[in-house]
């Protein structure tokens, strides 16, 4: 084996050959690294991955999250955010407060808007079309990245259209591309366990099949750390990676980036749970770079640093009111995240990394030194 990657653990010896081969690992082959002991060697070989792609780059954007209700017609387990209409902290915001703050967002050098929301049971459909129309009106650069799966699926039964036809409307109106969320794990006793009443794999799939072939990207979660098993994680992974094969092969369109999600149990109705360790993170992240091998990305929060250096090319950290599954136990109180961008190069560049400010579909931002503003061009897809 001609490498540079060593691994202590007889059982991954195989699992590393495959990996420097650049071949897919089977299901076995993902719980293999989630057992093995030999942890410097899993991230060696993660890292091995992220250099391959990425060298030193690690990629950061400025974004700005806009969540524009927490009413909704579902109650997730898992998640402290939604509220029932009327009940104390529930909001919806204008379409006009929605285009403010994303013009301000804008203004402050923002070049990407993460909107999404509660399934709200009374907005019509054109409220999300009037809303993507007013941000592309009043800040005519900015990428909207919009709408879970869950929300397109919700939008059709309100506009009773397909959702090829939702997510038609939307790209005419000015949606960009779709964020990743609602994907949880894909397996049918964790669904019904944890996630009943959400969409089933086969319906998120569906959705995000249909976007790539519109032409609209996406990316993909993995909520991890709850009921699941490691082989039901890798069993989601797996199937992450055969869309993805089949988007490459023929659509417009695929996956960006894969974010796992460290769940949190507390105010959720799962606080009895006790929640991933460190470790499991940093295997989880470092497993989700070695399973999806045709994903050029995967991200981590800037709390994990370290990640960097486990598989990661991309932190997330410019971020504010993230609100959705985070701890939250009075909605007049965020969990305010934003980082000066300074701050995320910092922490990049600490962890022996270049840092790389990235628009949402990975191109290179380049800024006058001066103003700071967006200098305009047609950067190469990295
Ligand atoms: S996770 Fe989304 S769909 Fe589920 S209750 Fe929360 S806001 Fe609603």
């Amino acid at each position: 084996m001609s490498l540079n990657v060593r691994v202590n653990d007889a059982a991954l010896s195989g699992v590393a050959e495959k990996v420097v081969a650049g071949e897919p690992l089977t299901l076995a082959d993902g719980v293999r690294l989630y057992e093995t002991s030999d942890l410097h060697g899993l991230g060696r070989l993660a890292n091995y991955v992220r250099e391959k792609l990425h060298g030193d780059r690690a990629y950061y954007n400025r974004n700005r999250h806009i969540n524009y209700t927490n009413v909704c017609a579902l109650s997730c387990k898992f998640c402290s955010f939604y509220r029932k209409r009327g009940e104390e902290g529930a909001y919806e915001m204008p379409v006009e407060q929605v285009v403010a703050t994303a013009r301000r967002a804008a203004d402050a050098g923002a070049t990407e808007v993460h909107i999404v929301g509660g399934l709200h049971p009374w907005l019509k459909f054109d409220y999300y079309l009037d809303m993507l129309r007013g941000v592309r009106t009043a800040c005519p650069d900015l990428h909207v990245k919009a709408f879970t799966a869950i929300e397109i699926i919700h939008f059709g039964r309100v506009a009773r259209m397909s959702v090829e036809q939702v997510l038609t409307h939307l790209r005419d109106a000015g949606l960009g591309s779709l964020p990743g969320g609602g994907a949880e794990i894909f397996d049918d006793r964790v669904h019904d366990e944890v996630f009943k009443g959400k969409v089933r794999a086969d319906k998120w799939f569906d959705v995000h099949r249909t976007a790539h072939r519109l032409g609209i990207y996406s990316n993909a979660t993995m909520l991890y750390g709850h009921v699941e098993t490691p082989a039901e994680r890798v069993g989601h992974l797996i199937k992450l990676r055969e869309l993805q094969a089949e988007s490459l092969a023929n659509s417009p369109a695929h996956f960006n980036c894969m974010i796992p999600l460290s769940f949190i149990p507390e105010q959720s109705e799962l606080g009895h749970l006790p929640g991933p360790t460190g470790l499991t993170d940093l295997k989880t992240l470092a497993i989700a770079r070695l399973m999806l091998n045709n994903v050029a990305h995967v991200k981590a929060f800037w709390i994990m640093q370290a990640a960097l250096g486990w598989g990661c090319d991309d932190l997330d950290g410019t971020v504010v009111w993230y609100d959705i599954t985070k701890r939250l136990g009075d909605s007049a109180a965020p969990t305010h995240q934003e980082l000066h961008v300074n701050d995320i190069r910092r922490l990049i560049r600490e962890a022996g990394r270049e840092p790389v400010e990235r628009d949402t579909l990975y191109r290179p931002v380049r800024r006058d030194a001066v103003t700071g503003q967006v200098v305009r061009g047609e950067p190469a897809l990295v």
